[in-house]
């Protein structure tokens, strides 16, 4: 078919989204594993009708507008990426859209407001810490409040943990057998500190040196789905810069949104004088969890009693990166720990980045069926691997189970030897 406007000059990341486009042969495998299409029943709430609407705009055959409510209501899940037989990547096509559409038609005042609002906050431990620590006492006030405005609050835990601030360098006991890097993450250092301190045990646990680059700073994951293109290239080179002044073994993230979204930067890049550092860099990169299960010589305390212990896959660790089975396998080297399946494990919880922000009515609707399902799995606790889940999980199952993250059970259970 001739395209009226050639999709693969679109600018720099034209040839991805052309791909994308492409591979798609409308054979509607994808439609059932997406969570909007399972809600709505609308094609145009579908990967499969989502990636039509964008070929459209992109050719200049759809107005932007006709096509916009349908683009804004995808998580970015990437369970349509899973299910696709023709390796279709989604992801080469939604974000680069977004930013592409954000750049031809500016977001309506409000939304562009409200963006403004997270991205001046969010990827910034001390304006957020400030912000949430000003919000928990109002916990309270969001059943009076629109939605938009309660979401925050509800997310929000009832009482903020002590933070600490993090040394740039951690060494383990005896003579290092390698050297990582970790990214700290924004919202996590404020919201669940323990997370890093329980990935740094485990890392020189396993006789590894842990280094924090101080210039790090935000994945720029917020700003890329949001199509906020100058703000994650920002970001991204940031990051690019700031991990690839020395060399480490790996660099290990512990949230799966960051993880994701680090893996994106040779298409945020594409185009800049970074991309090939950024190919360089998405080599190194490795889940926490993935690094992990590859040591045969990390083991675990039993439990105090026997526990049935449940995993809730986050969208961007089992879709984005394929992390899946390393989580399971850590939880097995556990003595007491039996692991129980939820159902529709691989559905998202309706986290998604700030998608719980953004669309908080739909959001919820997800939250509140994944909370039925993983109370009727017959665990004791959910672990999961991402920071945005386990905010969401908690807010949703209220204190009906405990949620942790993965990492921080693992580290409860370290084995003595290790001490
Ligand atoms: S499964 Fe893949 S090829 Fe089939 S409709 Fe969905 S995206 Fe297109
Ligand atoms: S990313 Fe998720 S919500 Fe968006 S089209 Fe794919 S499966 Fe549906």
């Amino acid at each position: 078919m001739q395209h009226r406007i050639p999709i693969d000059q679109i600018g720099p990341r034209g040839e991805a989204m052309a791909a994308a486009v492409q591979a798609c042969v409308h054979c509607g495998f994808c439609l059932p594993t997406c969570p909007t299409y399972r809600t709505d029943g609308q094609e145009m709430d579908s990967p499969r009708g989502r990636i039509t609407l964008m070929k459209e705009v992109l050719q200049g055959d759809l107005s932007l507008e006709q096509a916009k409510p349908h683009l804004d209501a995808c998580l970015g899940c990437l369970s349509c990426e899973t299910a696709c037989p023709s390796g279709v990547q989604y992801r080469d096509l939604i974000s680069p859209f977004r930013a592409w559409a954000n750049a031809k038609s500016p977001k309506p005042r409000l939304q562009r407001l409200w963006h403004r609002l997270l991205l001046a906050t969010l990827p910034f431990p001390n304006r957020f810490e400030f912000v949430a620590r000003l919000g928990a006492p109002f916990k309270w006030l969001a059943p009076l409040l629109p939605n938009k405005l309660a979401a925050p609050l509800d997310l929000l835990p009832s009482s903020l943990p002590k933070t600490e601030v993090l040394d740039e360098k951690y060494s383990p006991t005896a003579p290092p057998r390698g050297r990582v890097a970790l990214l700290a993450g924004c919202a996590q250092q404020i919201l669940a500190p323990g997370i890093n301190l329980a990935a740094i045990r485990l890392l020189k646990a396993v006789g590894y040196e842990v280094s924090l680059p101080p210039e790090q700073g935000c994945c720029g994951a917020m700003a890329w789905h949001l199509g906020e293109d100058s703000s994650a290239v920002k970001m991204a080179r940031q990051n690019v810069d700031a991990f690839s002044a020395q060399s480490y073994d790996a660099i290990i993230t512990t949230a799966a949104g960051c993880g994701s979204a680090m893996h994106e930067y040779p298409l945020i890049l594409a185009g800049t004088d970074r991309h090939e550092q950024a190919l360089a860099l998405v080599g190194k990169m490795q889940d926490v969890c993935q690094f992990l299960a590859a040591k045969s010589d990390l083991t675990f305390n039993a439990t105090a009693q026997p526990m049935n212990v449940t995993v809730q896959d986050a969208c961007h660790l089992l879709h984005g990166q394929k992390v899946s089975r390393e989580l399971r396998s850590l939880l097995h080297r556990i003595p007491g720990v039996t692991i129980v399946e939820s159902a529709e494990a691989d559905m998202c919880c309706g986290s998604a980045g700030t998608y719980n922000l953004d669309h908080p009515h739909r959001a919820a609707l997800i939250g509140q069926e994944k909370a039925r399902h993983l109370t009727n799995a017959g665990a004791q606790l959910v672990v999961t691997g991402n920071i945005g889940c386990l905010m969401q999980l908690r807010a949703h199952l209220r204190d009906r189970l405990p949620v942790l993250h993965i990492v921080e059970f693992l580290a409860q259970h370290l084995s003595d030897t290790h001490k």
